[in-house]
């Protein structure tokens, strides 16, 4: 019952980063109720999945061969199955479309609540879940009643296993049945192409850029800087950049290396993307707006003045 198993996400042939943090927040949910941290893989190359999956502190990794991104049924099968069969007290998912998807079914499956989108836990003799409401500007506690539960996590609120660990790698057996529902295919809409949550550096702007022919200023210093643009929520609703290049909340959760934020106030919605970027710079005429807070570097100055001298500088 103290074991943890951490269901594993992948997209487009890749595990994706909310994994490798999901298998952190694992570990620490294992260490405090003193048990083995297993990781599940559904479908798709899970071979070359195991091995990037072997990181410090994974126990065990069990391979489910059928299935693919999206299926909501064999994912919901396979996690199941294997929480039944490994007496798992704990399911750790992502808190991402698929995990929420099935978590749900899984969790009737298994007879236990289920909390979703955690940003913190703690284990002491219960389950404690610190959970973000109204946009982050509520912060609440979940008390989980028994031993036996799954919790999804948030992206971006726990650093990535590393490593390279030890576990051993099973491939499991586990009969997926015939579903009413089909996954026919995947296509990602609005320049589909730049997925910002995959980058190490990100030129992100915001309001403060005025005009849509300001942008070609931060693209050139996403060229030089050889970083990807992002986006506050109205330069997305102005139709300035597509939606995928949103941070935010109702955007996309980032973990850059390096986080530029160019004429942004740092509204909770937008915070509540990128505040788990390693490094954030920021650029902004206010010195009171709410990013400097978070900011490791700021600058406080006319992003016009400011961000020609960056080019100069790093082109
Ligand atoms: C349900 C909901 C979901 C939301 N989801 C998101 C989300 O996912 N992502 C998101 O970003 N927002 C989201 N928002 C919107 C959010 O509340 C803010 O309105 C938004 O983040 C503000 O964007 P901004 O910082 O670019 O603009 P503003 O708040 O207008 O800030 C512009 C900043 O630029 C500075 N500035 C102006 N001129 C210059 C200059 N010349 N040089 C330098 N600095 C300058 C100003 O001082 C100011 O700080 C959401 C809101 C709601 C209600």
């Amino acid at each position: 019952m103290a074991d943890v198993l951490v269901a594993a996400e992948h997209r487009r042939g890749s595990l994706r980063d909310v994994t490798y943090e999901a298998i952190t927040a694992g570990r620490e949910l294992a260490d405090e109720r003193g048990g083995d941290l297993h990781v599940a893989v559904v479908g798709g190359d899970v071979d070359g999945f195991a091995e990037d999956l072997d990181r410090e502190g994974v126990d065990a990794i069990h391979t489910v061969a059928d299935g693919e991104e999206f299926d909501h049924n064999a994912y919901q099968t396979a996690v199941s199955t294997l929480a039944d069969r490994l007496d798992a007290g704990s399911v750790v998912a992502p808190n991402s479309v698929n995990g929420l998807d099935y978590v749900p079914a899984l969790a009737e499956d298994l007879g236990v609540p289920v909390v979703t989108d955690a940003v913190g836990i703690e284990y002491d003799d219960g389950l404690t879940v610190t959970r973000e409401m109204y946009g982050s500007k509520v912060e609440t506690t979940v008390d989980v009643a028994g031993d036996r539960f799954v919790l999804t996590v948030r992206g971006g609120e726990w650093a990535p296993a590393e490593g390279v660990g030890d576990a051993t790698v099973e491939s499991a057996d586990v009969d997926i049945p015939e579903s009413g529902a089909r996954v026919t295919g995947f296509e990602e809409v609005g320049g589909g192409d730049v997925d910002i949550a995959d980058a190490d550096v990100l030129v992100s702007v915001g309001r403060g850029i005025e005009e849509e022919e300001n942008l070609e200023l931060v693209e050139d210093l996403a060229d030089a800087l050889g970083a990807t643009l992002s986006a506050s929520r109205p330069i997305v609703d102005n139709g300035w950049l597509p939606k995928n290049r949103q941070v935010g909340q109702s955007g996309k959760v980032v973990t850059p290396d390096v986080y530029v934020a160019i004429g942004i106030s740092g509204a909770v919605q937008h915070v509540a993307g990128m505040k788990g970027s390693d490094t954030i710079i920021t650029i902004n005429t206010d010195p009171n707006a709410p990013i400097f807070d978070i900011a490791d570097y700021g600058i406080v100055g006319d992003l016009f003045d400011v961000v020609p001298e960056l080019i100069d500088e790093f082109a």
